[in-house]
Parts: C-alpha cells; structure tokens; sequence
C-alpha cells in the first residue's frame, strides 16, 4: 500500500498548554502480512506492518500512521520563538574599577604634593 495521509491534530502546546493545530503528512509505503516470516522477506523499500487478523480497517492503518508521524511536542509558533529565545544572562554588576586615568590623576597629584 502506498499513499500520502494528510490530516491536522490538535496537540497541547508545551509553553502555554493550550491547543495547537499540528499539520501532519506522512508518505507511506506499507507491506503486509499475517506472517512475521514473510514480512521479513519484503523488500526494504517496503515498511513491513504485521496483521493481526487477514484484514483491518483502513482508518486504523493511517491513524497508527498519523501517531507515528506525530511530533514528541508541540508549540505555537510565536511560543516555540520564546522558548528557544535565549535567555539573556543575568548582568552582574562587577564591582567598579578604578579608572586607570583617575589613578593616573592620583599619581600626579601625590607626585606634586611631594614636590
Ligand atoms: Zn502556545
């Protein structure tokens, strides 16, 4: 069996947890059989899906499909931009340095009190 399913699932976004429509499409190219054996004697191109009994409903082949093509998670698409914004590191306030001319300054000064 060979085709495109096509459908749209909604999942729960992992940044805000509400309803996310997830477009999926999945190429299949399926080999049957009640056998193990024979299944695995298909040729590769073929992904071998094993038969319980000698037939099954179609619906049921493309919604195991449709969960295999499933995303592990889902986002919105501006929730999935903020998740992955790097987060911008927290600025620690160095303790202030001594500005190299003012110590420069300093000098100078010392230098002239001593004179
Ligand atoms: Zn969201």
């Amino acid at each position: 069996m060979t085709g495109t399913v096509q459908a749209t699932v909604k999942m729960t976004c992992q940044r805000c947890l509400e309803a996310v429509d997830v477009p999926l499409q999945t190429h299949l190219v399926l080999g049957f059989s009640q056998s193990e054996e024979a299944l695995e004697e298909l040729p590769d191109a073929l992904e071998p899906y094993l038969l319980e009994e000698e037939e099954i409903p179609l619906a049921d082949v493309l919604e195991q499909e449709l969960i295999l093509a499933l995303p592990i998670v889902a986002y919105h698409p501006a929730c999935q931009q903020a998740e992955y914004q790097t987060i911008p590191e927290t600025v620690v306030s160095e303790p202030e340095k001594p500005n190299p001319f003012k110590v420069l300054e300093q000098l100078k000064g010392q230098v002239k009190k001593s004179d």
